[in-house]
């Protein structure tokens, strides 16, 4: 029993038997609260990441109430619901200024690092695709952008640039590797404008998205294997349903040893994914995949590379390189997806004309 959390989850319940740690999170405290007749989730909102958890909350809230009002047989997805303090608000907030929440505990599940089949890349595509679909009537204005500038590349890359300027690109001339990185981004930084220059023209719109879609948010249940619940909801905002396709695919399709993008997982995933998001994609939301495959990691490499040349200051390292290593890993993955370009897109083609 954790009794230094006592106190804190018995604003949610009236007595409490136990308190274990929960899962391997990177972004909140997450633990397991047992009272005498249920379970629950016990959470620390990541106030260096989140500036605003009643905004959390309040999307939250307006998810949860639009969750509800589906029809039942139409939903195969479970996501927390938000257990209110005794006093009736959605979170509580401890004598340090910390914001804790309570979720409904999804009993019986795993959550996984890698694909360890096919069938898990074939289940988390229908999850997300069955995600987008349900929230595809919801209307993204209602909610809060919980993270502002989240995904938008071209922001990422003006970032890098300045830093650029600010360190004088000291460490690029010596390290090879910091000079694959620049390289890398300098050829490429074409691409950095494409979904947004695509949002700002209107050939895409603004839906609902999680905002961090990776494998290790979506929950399976130990017997079937079969996904059940899709959490971590912190992100759930307006945005661009590539963000999520391109995350969720960067997530599962990387291969360590040698880093590449492996296609057969991006084949059962996109296959299973546009099996439910097909119900709403437009052409051009078909022509926007290939791009934004190739965006994310991209994306992603420019933040940790940045991150490495301003001393590490948002994502947490154990060693003075680790952000520069996860930005190499990155760009060989956008290398990998760039060389099988016509596989995918190809592969993208096949599969919206077996839909429609
Ligand atoms: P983080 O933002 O830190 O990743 P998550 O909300 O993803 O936090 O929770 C961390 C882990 O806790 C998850 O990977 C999962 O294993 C477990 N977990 C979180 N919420 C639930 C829930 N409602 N039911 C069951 N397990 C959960
Ligand atoms: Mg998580």
């Amino acid at each position: 029993m954790l009794s230094t959390l006592l106190p804190i989850a018995k604003q949610f319940a009236t007595a409490v038997s136990e308190i274990i740690p929960l899962g391997n999170g990177l972004i909140n405290d997450t633990y397991l609260v047992a009272t005498p007749v249920s379970q629950f989730v016990l959470q620390r909102i990541n106030h260096s990441v989140f500036s605003a958890p009643e905004q959390i909350m309040s999307n939250l809230t307006s998810l949860n109430q639009y969750m509800a009002r589906l029809s039942s047989v139409s939903v195969k997805l479970q996501i927390p619901e938000i257990l209110k303090t005794n006093a009736n608000d959605s979170f509580y907030r401890d004598r340090n200024g910390d914001c804790w929440r309570a979720l409904s505990f999804i009993a019986n599940t795993e959550s996984i690092e890698s694909i360890r089949h096919i069938a898990d890349a074939e289940q988390a595509g229908f999850a997300l695709g069955h995600f987008h679909r349900l929230l595809s009537d919801l209307n993204p204005g209602l909610l809060h952008d919980t993270l502002p500038g989240f995904h938008i590349a071209p922001t990422y890359l003006n970032d890098y640039h300045q830093v650029l300027l600010r360190t004088a690109g000291g460490a690029i001339e010596t390290d090879r590797q910091s000079r694959y990185c620049a390289e890398f981004i300098a050829r490429f930084q074409i691409i950095a404008d494409d979904l947004e220059t695509a949002k700002k023209q209107g050939l895409l719109t603004l839906r609902v998205i999680h905002g961090d879609p990776k494998l290790n948010n979506f929950l399976f249940d130990k017997q079937s294997k079969k996904i059940v619940s899709i959490i971590d909801l912190d992100t759930v905002k307006p945005g661009l349903v590539h963000y999520d396709i391109g995350d969720c695919l960067r997530s599962c399709c990387h291969t360590v040893e040698p880093v590449a993008f492996d296609p057969d997982i991006c084949t059962a995933l996109l296959k299973s994914y546009l099996l439910e998001a097909g119900a709403f994609f437009s052409e051009h939301d078909y022509h926007y995949l290939y791009p934004a495959i190739r965006l994310i990691p991209f994306e992603l490499g420019i933040r940790f590379y940045t991150d490495y040349l301003e001393g590490n200051r948002y994502f947490k390292v154990t060693e003075p390189e680790q952000n520069l290593h996860r930005a190499v890993n990155q760009f060989k993955l956008c290398a990998s997806i760039i060389a099988q370009e016509s596989a995918i897109t190809s592969l993208i083609s096949r599969l919206q004309s077996q839909l429609s």
